[in-house]
Order: structure tokens, then sequence, then C-alpha cells
């Protein structure tokens, strides 16, 4: 190992106390038998003692048989985050080494695509809930979502460094998390934990596009992996058309429909750092002709307004791609949410020539697959566009969905 993880990190305090024992509801122990790695405060009927964050707690069920042991957390109403459930067995670095291998083993399929930007760990997905580790190159961004990890983070990260070697590491706090600095002993969302301070622009590859990545100051961890296949498939719809990309951010899917053939791209965002992101991504890109051929255009505004603006300007395009950020985190904003989706369904078919493909996406998690398709093709087929060879996608694989939970993205590709 070329370097040795910050110290804040390397020194930090092991768990001394005991393991918490919980007693929990008859609906939880099945929950967790059925591998939900969460456990709900309310549905804890016992706790031996009050725990610090990242103790161990052991869950039993009314006739103290083992069902889980996971990490505690008295700051979350997720109180404890299961490792293992059904058989004990330690917590220790050789489990979290098992953990990553067999989480960078799904992904190897990646490295032959000329990819070197992609989630290595999706939490729960991967056995490993409330950690979310992305690569950019030689950078990793780790996302904690609960201070109970951060006894165990050294280890976690020494076993990944084993295993994939790296320039860096870069921490990242939930909100939750930035709530309790009296818990981080001066750790700070955005550190370097591992490896040099960023000195130049990083970049990945997807797919064999170069992206620039701000893992501080850009969305998610700096790039949306998760659409990096319906990038590819919005690449192959792209030859000699005319291309709307809206919420574009820093132009994954204009970059595609650009190598994909694309005459003229334009990225709509109401970011304008974001788009002069994607302009210089187009410039990294220059080498490749269908890209530096193609023209790229970039609008700055709200896009529902903008989009408007177009239809009233009676601009067409052969190819629109939808992909707005979540407009429901809560099952309350879910209404709301369908009726924003129906209205840009509604804007993007009138902006299609017939024939013409759109691609609408969403990453709202509490809406169903269902309630997103029915609400996009009752507004297209309301303003007498209506929506045809659907086909819907989600994720790439880099983001399994061994959990529920995480099945939040959507995306349908329709001709209308
Ligand atoms: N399609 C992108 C990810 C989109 S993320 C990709 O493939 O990487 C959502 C984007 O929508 C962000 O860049 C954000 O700046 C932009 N955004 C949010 N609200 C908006 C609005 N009302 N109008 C235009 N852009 C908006």
């Amino acid at each position: 190992m070329p370097d040795r993880l910050h110290p804040l990190l390397a020194e930090w305090p092991r768990c001394a106390g005991k393991p918490v024992k919980l007693q929990v509801s008859n609906s939880a122990v099945a929950s967790l038998h059925r591998g939900h790695p969460w456990l709900y405060a309310e549905r804890i009927k016992q706790e031996s003692h009050r725990g610090q964050p990242g103790d161990l707690a052991v869950v039993f069920d009314a006739k103290k048989r083992f069902v889980a042991v996971g990490l505690y957390d008295p700051l979350s109403p997720i109180r404890m985050r299961a490792l293992r459930a059904s058989k004990p067995g330690p917590i220790d670095r050789s489990f979290f080494a098992e953990r990553i291998r067999k989480a960078l083993l799904r992904r190897r399929s990646l490295l032959q695509t000329q990819t070197d930007g992609y989630r290595m760990i999706h939490g729960e997905s991967d056995g490993l809930p409330g950690l979310v580790i992305d690569r950019y190159a030689e950078t990793a961004v780790v996302k904690l979502y609960s201070c109970a990890w951060l006894p165990h983070l050294s280890d976690c990260l020494e076993c990944l460094l084993e295993q994939q070697p790296l320039a860096r590491i870069v921490l990242r706090l939930s909100r939750g998390m930035k709530q309790h600095p009296d818990q981080l002993r001066g750790l700070e969302d955005g550190q370097i934990i591992y490896g040099a301070p960023i000195r130049a622009t990083l970049t990945c590859r997807e797919n064999g596009l170069i992206f620039e990545v701000d893992p501080l100051r850009g969305q998610k961890t700096g790039f949306f992996l998760d659409q990096r296949d319906n990038r590819a498939r919005v690449e192959r719809l792209a030859k000699g058309r005319r291309v709307l990309n809206v919420f574009s951010y820093n132009g994954g899917f204009s970059l595609a429909a650009a190598r994909g053939g694309a005459t003229e791209v334009t990225s709509l965002d109401q970011s304008g750092p974001a788009l002069e992101s994607s302009v210089r991504n187009f410039a990294l890109n220059a080498d490749i002709p269908a890209v530096a051929k193609a023209r790229h255009l970039t609008i700055e505004g709200d896009a529902f307004k903008a989009l408007a603006e177009l239809v009233k300007q009676g601009e067409r395009y052969q190819l629109v791609i939808i992909d707005p950020p979540a407009f429901a985190v809560r099952r309350s904003q879910v209404k709301e949410a369908l009726n924003a989706y129906g209205r840009l369904a509604r804007l993007g078919v009138k902006l299609l020539e017939p024939g013409g493909d759109i691609v609408l996406a969403s990453c709202s998690n509490p809406v169903s697959p269902e309630a997103f398709r029915r609400t996009v093709c009752d507004a297209a087929a309301g303003v007498g566009r209506p929506l045809q060879q659907i086909e819907e996608t989600g994720h790439a694989l880099d983001h399994p969905l061994d959990f529920a939970e995480s099945r939040y993205l959507k995306c349908l590709f329709c001709k209308a």
C-alpha cells in the first residue's frame, strides 16, 4: 500500500462495548429473515443497554434464537443495519474482505467495456447497508449514511485497498450524519481520507467516453453512474438525428448521442456549471470523429419553461431524452411528481417529429413503475401522440437490485 489512511480514521477507537442485545417484534424477525437489513427503532421490544454508534447489535426472536447481527445506530430511526442474518458469525476484516470481493466480482464484466467510473459498493444490495463506494478511475468516493460505519471504516477500506489499488479516497457524509458533528471527531464531508489531494480535474471513462468528475461539488458523488446502460441505448438510437437532452447535467446522454452519430445535440439544464461541464466533456472527447462532427448546443433554464418555449418556436427533434431529478422522495409527494412527469411527457412528444423516439426516466423512489408508465402514456395520448413500442429498463449492473428499496430508476424508451 503506497499510503496510509488518514490518522483520524486509522486511529478511530474500535468498539469496546458489549454487543447490544435486541428483542424485536415478530414482524421485524420475519422481515430480517427475508433478508431486509433495516431494523427500525419502533420495532424493538427490549434493548439490553444503550450502545454507541457502530457497536454491534444482535437480534433475537421471542424464543431467544439468533436472528441477525449488524451495526447499531442510536442516532438513526434505522436502529440497526444487519450485516449477517440467519447464521451468526464475526464482523471483522475477513467479513468485509469477502463482501468486497463479491461486490467487485459482480462488476468485473464492466472492466472489459472501457469503463472505470462505476459503483463498487451499492450499500444494502451488496450486503454493506449504509455504505456506498463509487470509483472514478484511481479515485474512490465513499458515501456514508450512518455514523455506525465510522469505527469499522478503516478495516473496511484497508480491505478495499488490498483488492483495488487506488490513488485516493474521498469521504462524503449523508445529511443525517452532518447533523451530528460531535460524532465525527473532526472528520468532514469532502475530506480526502487516503492519498493525495485533488490538484487537477478528475476524469473517468464510461464505455470509452471521458467525463470530468467533481466528487466535492458535483451532484451525487460526481456523476450519474446509474444511467450507463440507458446512455448506451441512446447511442444506438441517435444516428443522423437532431437530439434534445433535457436535464442534461454534464452531458452523459448528449455525448452518447453524439458518438452514436447525432447531427446536433442540445443539452438543457438549469445549472450553468453543469452545462459548462458538458461543453468541456465534448472537448475531452473531440478525438472521436462523430463527437467532433456533432453540433452541441446548450440551453440554460427551467426545463418546463424552456420546453414550452421550444414548442412555441416550432422546434422539432427526432430523439428527446428527459431524465429529471427525483420529484418525490416521500409518498406524500407522489401525486405532484406524477403531474410533473405528465407535463414533461406532453411537452416532450410535442417536440418530437412523428416516428421519433422519446426516452423518459424517473428516479423518484416512491413512484411505482406502473404509475410512471401510466402517467406518461396517458399524457402523451392526451395530446394525440400515443406512445408505442415501449421498452422499460432500469439501472446498470453496478446498481444491483437485491434490496427492494434500491429499485428507484425507471426508464421508458418509446416511439411517438
Ligand atoms: N440526465 C443526467 C442526470 C440528470 S440529474 C445524466 O445522465 O447524468 C438532474 C439535472 O436536472 C441536474 O443537472 C439539475 O441541475 C437539473 N435540474 C433540476 N431541476 C431542473 C429544472 N427545473 N429545469 C432544468 N434543469 C433542472
